[in-house]
């Protein structure tokens, strides 16, 4: 009977066993997780405490093995009858119940047992007879081969003889029974002690229960915090996870720049062994060039040597040919007739073709003159007078400022080559002076006079002579003579249109280089810086005009740039200066005019103009005619360009015309007096080399 319960304690034995050999309720919990059973159930094959007593004998006498319940008491005699077949024991009592005769039953065998007794007695009586009277004892007669029957009430011996008989059955039965009860008390104390070991055992297991119980409660805390924990490691593994596709994808882009970098690499060693391979050939060819470099530069000496060589060759010829075409020129200039003048008549100007015909530029001018005074005895006007002359070049009203340029650029250049220029603008006032050594109105470079044209040309020349070793340096005044006094144009400041006088001073004692007192000499080296320098004189000449009356057109202005070169790897020095200027007009007073106050201004500052422009045509016929005595010193302008006029310097006269036949008068005069200059042959000019 105590089996399942054995059982139930092996198996907590078992447990008991596992935890000796120290394996951790966590895992056993964790076993149990396994097995996806809830461990209180575990033990239901135990008996469970109150359950178990609730049970009470009848219930554990189920468990009795089937021999221990055949020896049990008459309440199963029925059972037993119909069951034959059953333990040998039963079969006995069988029997015995079979011998018994006695239909009475003592009263202290109780009801079960007079039940029994009662039981046996009908067998009895519905059986077939047994024989169980002594041997001598009447016996119930039989009936045919029947069952006995009942003794006739006079049969009292027999009858006594069946109770003697029933009453030994009975005590016989009473002794079994005895025997039988002793037995069951001994079972029951047996069955008390076990019960009693069990109760014991009952109790250890409720402990042991207890105990399995408190580790299942703390196995499911830690169940509950290991879920937790689980929970939370899942959710970190989702992160992580998610962090893995991302460093996944993070990878894969990091792959595919990396073989995009490779790729790269691959190229651009491609390219490197391609430019190691190119500058391996650059290196060889820059050897070779640099050997022909050296070649080169022993040959630049060489060409250098040459070219310099062919430089004074070209200054030579070039010399040779200002001097071929003369050392003084005449050019003759005719303005255009301006808006709202009275235009000539046709043949008051004519520019005959030179002997190449169209072709060559013109160098003649005829002057058809109208002698009103002189007519003819038949009242009609006598007939015009041609006055023809000739010159280096005429350039007709319609030409450009360019044009003019052009054709004294070689003149100009040869200040670079150290030969004095002079370049001056003759002519009555209106005639066009100022309009070609300066230029028109207004910033149009259309009409850039000569000076800023020429010292443009100047600069540009001098920097391509610097390829070749040349450096020039370039100083430059301009001031204005008016009647003999000498006024820096360039005054800035207070001394600004002041007028305040300057002189014309010896650089030094000895020396022939003249300079002027209080002027400025300010060095240029490109055309904005002689912009500057023309647009000042303008404005000096325009504040002494609104106090002096036209002064400018009274008065010369001489331009002078005072030029410096030097060739240091040579030892060479050259300087000239060119002197542009732009002279008084050339007009006469008119002698029938009242003398005024204001007149008589006028006719000393004519006289001054007068004596200084026949003092400069004086001084070129000394020149030409080689006098000893040349009068530099009777005017101003003569004096501060004495160093300009003759011996190496080269000189050109723009004789001015005003194309009206108003101004043929003075026209014819200005013509005459550029006609002799022209006829002025100036000896061979020398470079002023130092
Ligand atoms: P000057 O200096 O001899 O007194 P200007 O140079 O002042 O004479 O010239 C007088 C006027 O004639 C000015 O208005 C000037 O612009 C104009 N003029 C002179 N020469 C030319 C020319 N070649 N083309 C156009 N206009 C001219
Ligand atoms: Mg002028």
């Amino acid at each position: 009977m105590i089996f399942p319960v054995l059982s139930g304690c092996c198996r907590f034995g078992g447990q008991e066993g596992d935890r000796g050999n120290a394996r951790s309720p966590l895992l056993e919990v964790r076993g149990n997780i396994e097995l996806k059973k809830p461990l209180v159930k575990a033990p239901s094959r135990l008996p469970l405490p109150g359950t178990r007593f609730k049970r009470g004998p009848d219930q554990m006498e189920d468990a009795l093995e089937p021999e221990k319940k055949r020896t049990r008491g008459l309440d199963t005699v029925t059972k037993i009858a119909t069951s034959q077949s059953r333990a040998p024991a039963l079969t006995a009592r069988t029997q015995t119940q079979n011998q018994i005769t006695a239909p009475k039953v003592p009263k202290k065998t109780g009801p079960r047992c007079s039940t029994a007794i009662a039981t046996v007695l009908k067998n009895q009586k519905s059986g077939p007879a047994v024989p169980a009277q002594k041997p001598g004892a009447a016996a119930p007669p039989m009936v045919g081969g029947r069952k006995p029957t009942k003794r006739p009430a006079w049969d009292l011996k027999g009858q006594l003889c069946d109770l003697n008989a029933e009453l030994k059955c009975c005590r016989e039965r009473t002794q079994t029974l005895a025997q039988e009860n002793q037995q069951l008390q001994d079972q029951l104390r047996e069955a008390q002690q076990q019960a009693k070991a069990q109760g014991a055992e009952c109790r250890t297991l409720e402990g042991e229960l207890a105990r399995v119980q408190a580790q299942a409660e703390q196995g499911q805390q830690e169940l509950g915090s290991l879920r937790a924990r689980v929970l939370e490691l899942e959710e970190q593994q989702c992160t992580q996870e998610g962090l893995l596709r991302e460093l996944q994808k993070e990878q894969l882009g990091l792959q595919e720049e990396r073989r995009g970098l490779a790729a790269r690499l691959e190229e651009q060693e491609r390219r490197l062994q391609a430019s190691e391979a190119a500058l391996s050939g650059s290196q060889a060819e820059v050897a070779s060039l640099r050997e022909e470099a050296t070649g080169q530069a022993a040959l630049l000496v060489e060409q250098g040597e040459r070219l310099h060589g062919l430089e004074m060759e070209r200054r030579r010829l070039h010399n040779q040919l200002q001097e071929l075409k003369g050392n003084i020129r005449v050019f003759c200039r005719v303005r255009p007739v301006l808006p709202g003048e009275p235009t000539p008549p046709p043949g008051f100007l004519l520019f005959p073709f030179g002997p190449g015909g169209p072709a060559d530029p013109p160098t003649r001018l005829s002057v058809s003159r109208c002698d009103e005074r002189r007519g003819t005895l038949s009242g009609a006007p006598a007939p015009a007078t041609r006055h023809d002359f000739s010159f280096d070049r005429v350039f007709p009203p319609g030409s450009r400022q360019d044009e003019v340029f052009e054709e004294i650029a070689m003149l100009v250049q040869s200040a670079l080559d150290g030969y004095p220029v002079c370049i001056f603008a003759y002519g009555q006032t209106g005639s066009g002076k100022t309009f070609t050594m300066e230029g028109g109105p207004g910033r149009d470079p259309q009409v850039e006079g000569l000076i800023p044209r020429a010292l443009r040309h100047l600069f540009s020349v001098a920097q391509e002579l610097g390829g070749q070793g040349w450096t020039y340096s370039f100083v430059a005044s301009y001031v204005e003579i008016y009647n003999e006094t000498v006024r820096d144009l360039l005054a800035t400041g207070t001394r600004k249109g002041q007028g305040g006088e300057c002189e014309i001073r010896r650089a030094g004692p000895g020396s022939e280089e003249l300079t002027v007192t209080n002027a400025r000499y300010v060095p240029v080296s490109c055309e904005k810086e002689v912009e500057a320098l023309l647009h000042l004189a303008h404005q000096n000449r325009a504040v002494a005009r609104t106090s002096q009356n036209e002064r400018s057109s009274r008065s010369h202005s001489v331009f002078q740039l005072q030029i410096s070169g030097e060739h240091t790897g040579r030892g060479l020095q050259c300087g000239a200066s060119l002197n542009l200027v732009d002279l008084a007009g050339s007009e006469r007073l008119d002698p029938s005019l009242a003398l005024g106050p204001g007149e008589r201004e006028r006719l000393r500052e004519t006289q001054a103009i007068n004596s200084s422009l026949s003092t400069l045509g004086l001084v070129i016929m000394a020149l030409s005619n080689k006098e000893s005595h040349i009068p530099y010193r009777n005017s101003k302008l003569t004096y501060l360009l004495q160093n300009s006029l003759g011996g190496s310097a080269k000189m050109l006269m723009f004789v001015n015309i005003s194309p009206l036949e108003e101004n043929v008068s003075e026209s014819l005069n200005s013509l005459r007096f550029a006609s002799k200059v022209n006829q002025c042959v100036i000896g061979t000019a020398q470079a002023n080399r130092k």
